[in-house]
């Protein structure tokens, strides 16, 4: 039964928001020293993360790495760790507050508490031109989570063993050289790289549609750490139809490491974890 609407109720629906948390004072990433020194920077490694499969990578403090759209629209799912404490990695919730819903140039990626420092910071987006569509969607979301195996399972029975959850779980595994029982707690929220999701405005439910996404388009990072990546090119591959099984045409995608060189980035530090004490009034 829908509760009795108050007299009042289009005057209290009226009240104009405020920004949870309003971000002028975060500190902001050179965006400068970071495509000067990139553009003497070079390749040291390359990983291709096959279709409805994952890969890990490593980007060490100061390097750049690239995530690139190779022979077909494909989204990735993308997790991060500090490379020598994986229990530093990706706080997408946070994120969210801090940037939005949809992440692009000059936003980081956040580690989780007590760390809550930038890991990564996006210097080079080829989407950015997408902007919000007429739907409420972009690219680069940080509202999803990942394609996990337990929701399809949930929703419609069965038992599928490559969505992007399972994918970071072997590759994570395979790389760490532990089984998956041990890997997969590590596995986390992802930034959904060159995904294209929202909230519908009706009934505020997630969803996504064909991603913009074309070959050769890229969305390029500098690590503020040492970094672990782990990226899973989604079973949904563009997600223009369903995810979560063979259905989708998917694709590879690439990711390039690139040094920079001695010198190029005079004045910039690895970002200090967060200055809380961490004595929560005891
Ligand atoms: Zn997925």
């Amino acid at each position: 039964m829908t509760p009795e609407m108050p007299r009042d109720a289009e005057r209290r629906r009226a009240v104009a928001p405020v920004i949870c948390y309003p971000n002028d004072s975060l500190p902001k990433p050179d965006l400068g020293l970071y495509r000067a020194a990139r553009k003497s920077a070079s390749k040291i490694s390359e990983t291709r993360v096959l279709p409805r499969d994952a890969a890990c990578f490593t980007a060490p403090r100061g390097h750049f790495f690239r995530i690139t759209s190779i022979d077909g629209p494909q989204v990735g799912d993308l997790n991060l760790w500090n490379a020598a404490d994986l229990s530093e990695r990706f706080y997408s919730g946070k994120t969210r507050a801090l940037h939005g819903t949809h992440l692009g140039q000059g936003e980081r990626m956040w580690s989780a508490f007590p760390h809550l420092r930038p890991m990564a910071t996006i210097v080079e987006d080829t989407l950015g031109w997408y902007g919000i569509d007429r739907y409420g969607g972009s690219v680069h979301d940080v509202i999803g989570t990942r394609c996990d195996p337990y929701t399809g399972n949930l929703l419609s029975g069965g038992q599928y063993h490559q969505c992007c959850h399972s994918n970071l779980t072997r590759a994570l595994a395979a790389h760490l050289g532990v089984s998956v029982d041990e890997a997969e707690p590590h596995v986390h929220d992802v930034l959904n790289v060159f995904m294209c999701t929202g909230f519908t405005r009706d009934t505020g439910q997630y969803f996504m549609k064909a991603s913009p996404v074309r070959p050769g388009d890229y969305l390029e990072f500098f690590a503020e750490i040492d970094l672990l990546g782990a990226l899973s090119a989604c079973p949904g591959g563009d997600c223009s139809t369903e995810h979560s099984s063979d259905a989708a045409a998917c694709f590879p995608l690439l990711v390039e490491c690139f040094a920079p060189t001695e010198g190029s980035l005079e004045g910039w530090q690895e970002p200090a974890r967060n200055g809380y004490d961490r004595s929560h009034g005891a």
